[in-house]
């Protein structure tokens, strides 16, 4: 099992790293890859673990510490896993509203059974730049994309993610209920495990 104190996060967004800490808890000290550099790798590859992998090897290299990557997004069956890895530009750039719009677009008329789509979360942690056996956990959130936006909570796709065991949006779900299960609570869950935490 992987030992670790101290780790840096392959992100530049403040909130990722609160989050993070929290769940860790104070037995691992959590840095941000802003306090070692300002260039954020381009995401180059053609899947989560691809750019997962990517982000973290740089964030490794860096700051010479043990690093952990996360990759989302949105991959909707009949789409062959679009928006994928594009999630958050699906709509060349303009936001969740564009980007719900024209997925609604793409799937208009298709009946329920073949809207399946699952929230994606991809986590890398490699123990240092050149470690060629990095833990990957993967969280998947299975639902189905809504025939039209539902709820004024989360972000990004929420309003339109139907889950059915709570028979609401995921954009209707309390944030605490949303973080006990979305596709980031199960692939941390499975992270904590192999770190043994
Ligand atoms: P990121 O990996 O946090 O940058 O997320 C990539 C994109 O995937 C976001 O901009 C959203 O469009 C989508 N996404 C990821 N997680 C969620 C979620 O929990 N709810 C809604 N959309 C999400």
């Amino acid at each position: 099992m992987i030992q670790l104190n101290e780790l840096v996060l392959a992100s530049h967004n403040a909130g990722k790293l609160k989050e993070l800490q929290a769940m860790l808890g104070d037995a691992v000290r959590v840095h941000s890859v802003a306090e070692f550099s300002s260039v954020e790798p381009e995401e180059t590859g053609l899947s989560f673990v691809e750019n997962a992998l990517l982000k973290a090897r740089h964030a490794a290299r860096v700051s010479g510490l043990p690093a952990l990557a996360d990759d989302s997004g949105l991959a909707v069956d009949f789409l062959g896993g679009a928006p994928g890895i594009y999630s958050a530009r699906y709509a060349d750039g303009q936001g969740d509203a564009a980007n719900n719009a024209k997925l609604l677009e793409v799937l208009k008329g298709l009946p329920d059974a073949q809207r399946g789509a699952q929230f994606v979360c991809c986590l890398a942690l490699l123990r240092h730049a050149e470690d060629p056996l990095p833990i990957i956990c993967e969280g998947l959130w299975h639902g189905h994309i809504l025939h039209a936006a539902r709820g004024t909570q989360g972000f990004g796709y929420d309003p339109l993610f139907w889950v059915a065991e709570h028979d609401c949006s995921s954009a209707e779900l309390a944030p605490a209920e949303k973080n006990q299960i979305s596709h980031r609570a199960r692939a941390m869950r499975l992270l904590k495990q192999r770190l043994g935490l």
